[in-house]
């Protein structure tokens, strides 16, 4: 049998050229506290996602900590129970009320309406995730936020690199976040980053992942520590050298995974949203009632199978013990989310998955479906 097919596998830069910056920083001895990597990162950032004012962190979830703090909230966020954990512990580590609201089928992220209908006069911001790198909806997000006097903060750990109609998914809220998980489509081993709309912004959180530090006799905040270290920005600026290859990459996995499976009955494949510009970092599909096996048979079935998918997001994260026994929690309010948790699998998408990899996969899942198949 063949080595197994992991979901993800991720990029990494020629070693001899990291070895080149490594030896700039023993040369230096700046390893961390904004030092030169990190500074010409943030610069490049901005650039490169077209975002206002880039701030690094250690990684994804501190960025949204660290977010939510300098944006100085209280009360209630509005969020999504349909993402990965750190987005709502990250509300409740704020010492804020997480009120989930459902999603839209067509591209898993918060209904703007839904956001609207939850509004108390205890809210004071709106937490989306650009769900699997589809840009939320986020002109009427804009326009409710604006009416009830709300901050936006955008979860962009997916959506590096994403535009919607040829403009940045980052010129959108009054944050972003991105992690550079190791899993993500642009990794910096562990890391991430806060994009700011303003200058202003930026010195707040600054301070906030500076122990709250804002001069050497001031200390005004109470901040944690979120800076990131020299070697995790010297593999950033490789790494973006190589983004717009690893994106090609993925894409031509995304395109030859549809020319498989669209049109299997029971497989349901989300197209990317209209005026969307992807980074192609996930493979979600939804198995439907009417394919011939369920979702989690079909996740079992791959893995003896040596391909190892992801029930990505399962659990819902409403339904956690920490956060079931909120009114917002209830599953009457939010059906699809709970249904589309027992329906999604994303399957393996990463450079260099091979196209006879890809062709294996989706013929497994072709089969798996086939009733003559599943009968012999
Ligand atoms: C990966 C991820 C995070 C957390 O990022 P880390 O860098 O792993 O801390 C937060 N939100 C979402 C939606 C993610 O996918």
């Amino acid at each position: 049998m063949s080595d197994p097919i992991f979901v993800t596998r991720p990029f990494l830069p020629p070693l001899a050229d990291y070895v080149a910056l490594l030896e700039q920083i023993w040369e230096s001895r700046i390893l961390t506290n904004g030092g030169p990597f990190h500074q010409s990162l943030e610069q490049r950032l901005a650039e490169y996602l077209d975002a206002p004012e880039v701030s690094l962190t250690t990684n994804g979830a501190l960025a949204l900590e660290i977010a939510i703090d300098a944006a100085a909230l209280s009360g209630e966020v509005i969020t999504t129970p349909y993402s990965f954990v750190a987005t709502t512990h990250s509300i409740k580590r704020g010492n804020l009320r997480p009120v989930f609201v459902d999603i839209s089928p067509d591209d898993f992220n918060i209904d703007p309406d839904a956001v609207e209908r939850a509004i108390t006069p205890a809210t004071s911001a709106i937490v989306g995730v650009h769900c699997y790198g589809n840009p939320c909806a986020v002109d009427a997000i804009e326009a409710i936020a604006k009416r009830h006097g709300l901050r936006v903060i955008y979860d962009a750990a997916h959506a590096f690199g994403v535009r919607l109609n040829g403009r940045s998914v980052f010129q959108w809220g009054d944050m972003s976040t991105l992690s550079f998980h190791a899993t993500k489509s642009y990794n910096t081993f562990e890391g991430g980053a806060i994009v700011n709309a303003t200058a202003q912004a930026k010195q707040g959180v600054e301070r906030a992942k500076n122990f709250g530090i804002a001069s050497e006799d001031a200390i005004p905040l109470v901040g944690t520590n979120g800076k990131m270290s020299e070697l995790n920005a010297a593999l950033g600026h490789l790494q973006l050298d190589h983004y717009e290859e690893v994106r090609a990459l993925r894409q031509r996995v995304d395109e030859r995974y549809r020319a498989h499976l669209n049109g299997i009955a029971g497989i349901h494949v989300p197209p990317i949203p209209r005026g969307v510009t992807a980074n192609y970092s996930y493979f979600p599909i939804l198995v439907l009632p009417e394919f011939a096996i369920d979702r989690d048979q079909l996740y079992d079935r791959l893995k003896q199978a040596g391909i190892v998918s992801r029930k990505y997001f399962y659990p819902l994260l409403s339904n956690l013990p920490m956060y079931d026994s909120l009114p917002s929690a209830v599953p009457e309010n939010l059906p699809i989310a709970n249904q589309i948790v027992n329906q999604v699998l994303c399957l393996p998408i990463y450079p260099g998955l091979s196209d006879d990899d890809v062709d294996r996969i989706a013929e497994f899942i072709t089969h798996a479906h086939n009733p003559v198949r599943v009968r012999a």
